[in-house]
C-alpha cells in the first residue's frame, strides 16, 4: 500500500473508531482520538507510536473483517508506525533503507568483519589472537585497549547521536501546543507508563499476545529482556570502574561483580528474547504488519547473537578460543551499535515521546473545567 493510501486508510478507520469508541479504556489511543474528526499526518505519527500493539481492539471490534468496515487498527497503526520511523530517522537518507529489515543484519555483519580486519591488521602479534589464558590483562594482549575502547566509544556515540536527533525530529513533529510547564508536569506520569509498560496490559487483564485470551506474556518477556540489558550495562560500568579506579585488569574472577552482572544479564536477555520470539511466532498474524514482524525478529535475533557471543566468551575465556571470541564479540557489539538507530530499537524513544504527549494532554485536560480523562 502506498503511503498516500495508507494515510487515507488510517484516517478512515480512526474516524469510525471516533464515532464508535467502544474500545475506550483499552489504551491511550482512544482517549487521544475522542471527539477528533481530522487526523493530520503528525496525528497519525503520534497515534501509531502511542499504540503498543496490544491487539485488544482487534479482539473487541465488532467492525473487524468480514464486516464491510474492515477495521484492523493494530495492523494499520503498525504500518503507519513504520512510515513514521522512515520519516523521522536521522540521517534522513538512511530512513528509506530502514524499510528493509535485512539491512540491519547486513550492516552488523559488515561492521563486525571490518572490526575483525582492523584488529588483525593492528595486532602486534597475530599469534596472540589464537591464545587465551584467562589471567588479568589477557584481553589486552589480544587487542590493545585503545582499539577496544575506541571502537566501543565511537559506535556508542554514533548510536546515541542518531537516536537523539531522530527523537528530537519526531518530538518536533508531534509536540502538542502546550506550555513547557504542562510538558514538565507530564514527565512523571509518562515515565511511570514507560517503565511499567502499563499499556501492554490491554487496560488491565493483559494483551491479546497470541490469540483472544488476555495474557501478560509479552509484557513480562519485555521486562526480563530490558532488565537483562541493564544488567549488562551495569557490568560494563563496574568493569570500567575496576579498570580505571583500581587498576584491576579484565578478565575478572567468576565471582566478581562485573562477571555476575554480565552473566545474569546475558541469561535474562536470552530468556526475554526467546519469549518474545516465541510470542511472535505463535501470534495471530492478521492484526499485525508483516514488515513490523520482520523488523522485530531481525532485531531480536541480532540482540540474541550479540548476547550469545558475550556468554561464549565468558565460558571459554580460559581456552585458545578466547582471542577469536573476543574479536567476534567486540566486532558484533561494534556493528550492533552502528546499526542500532536503524533497527526496531527506535520504537523505544518514539513511544516514550508519544506517551509524554499523551500524559501532557491528559494533565492539561484535567485543568480545564468540564473536560474529562486521564
Ligand atoms: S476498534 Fe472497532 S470496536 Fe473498537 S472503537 Fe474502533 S470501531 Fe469501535
Ligand atoms: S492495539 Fe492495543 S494499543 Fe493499539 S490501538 Fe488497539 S487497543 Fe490500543
Amino acid at each position: 500500500m502506498s503511503s498516500v493510501d495508507l494515510t487515507a486508510e488510517a484516517q478512515r478507520q480512526l474516524r469510525i473508531c471516533t464515532a464508535c469508541m467502544y474500545c475506550d479504556g483499552l489504551c491511550p489511543v482512544f482517549p487521544a482520538i475522542d471527539n477528533q474528526h481530522r487526523f493530520e499526518l503528525s496525528d497519525l505519527s503520534y497515534l501509531s507510536n502511542l499504540c503498543h500493539n496490544c491487539r485488544g481492539c482487534w479482539s473487541a471490534c465488532q467492525y473487524a473483517p468480514p464486516h464491510p468496515f474492515a477495521i484492523n487498527l493494530p495492523a494499520t497503526l503498525a504500518a503507519v508506525r513504520q512510515q513514521s520511523y522512515a520519516d523521522y530517522l536521522w540521517p534522513s537518507a538512511l530512513g528509506r533503507a530502514f524499510l528493509r529489515p535485512m539491512l540491519s543484519i547486513v550492516l552488523v555483519v559488515g561492521m563486525a568483519l571490518l572490526f575483525t580486519l582492523t584488529a588483525v591488521l593492528l595486532s602486534t602479534s597475530p599469534a596472540a589472537l589464537l591464545t587465551g589464558d584467562g589471567s588479568p590483562g589477557a584481553f589486552y594482549r589480544v587487542l590493545p585497549w585503545p582499539l577496544m575502547a575506541g571502537a566501543a566509544g565511537l559506535s556508542l556515540l554514533w548510536a546515541v547521536l542518531c537516536i537523539a536527533l531522530a527523537t528530537l525530529r519526531y518530538w518536533r513533529g508531534i509536540a502538542p501546543p502546550l506550555p513547557a510547564g504542562a510538558i514538565l508536569r507530564a514527565l512523571r506520569p509518562a515515565l511511570s507508563d514507560i517503565v511499567t509498560l502499563r499499556h501492554l496490559g490491554g487496560g488491565g487483564p493483559g494483551c491479546n499476545d497470541v490469540d483472544e485470551r488476555p495474557s501478560q506474556q509479552r509484557r513480562i518477556a519485555h521486562h526480563v529482556m530490558v532488565a537483562g540489558f541493564l544488567g549488562t550495562v551495569l557490568s560494563t560500568i563496574t568493569a570500567s570502574i575496576y579498570h580505571h579506579s583500581f587498576g584491576w585488569l579484565a578478565p575478572y574472577p567468576l565471582t566478581s561483580l562485573p562477571v555476575l552482572l554480565g552473566t545474569g544479564g546475558g541469561i535474562a536477555m536470552l530468556a526475554g528474547i526467546g519469549g518474545l520470539l516465541t510470542i511472535e511466532r505463535r501470534a495471530d498474524k492478521q492484526p499485525s504488519d508483516p514488515h513490523e514482524v520482520q523488523l522485530n525478529v531481525a532485531f531480536l535475533i541480532l540482540l540474541g547473537v550479540v548476547t550469545l557471543s558475550g556468554l561464549a566468551l565468558l565460558g571459554l575465556r580460559d581456552t585458545a578460543a578466547m582471542g577469536g571470541l573476543l574479536i567476534l564479540h567486540l566486532g558484533l557489539v561494534f556493528g550492533f551499535f552502528m546499526a542500532l538507530p536503524f533497527t526496531k530499537a527506535i520504537h523505544a524513544p518514539f513511544r516514550a515521546a508519544a506517551l509524554l504527549r499523551a500524559a501532557a494532554e491528559a494533565q492539561a485536560a484535567k485543568r480545564l473545567p468540564g473536560k474529562r480523562r486521564d
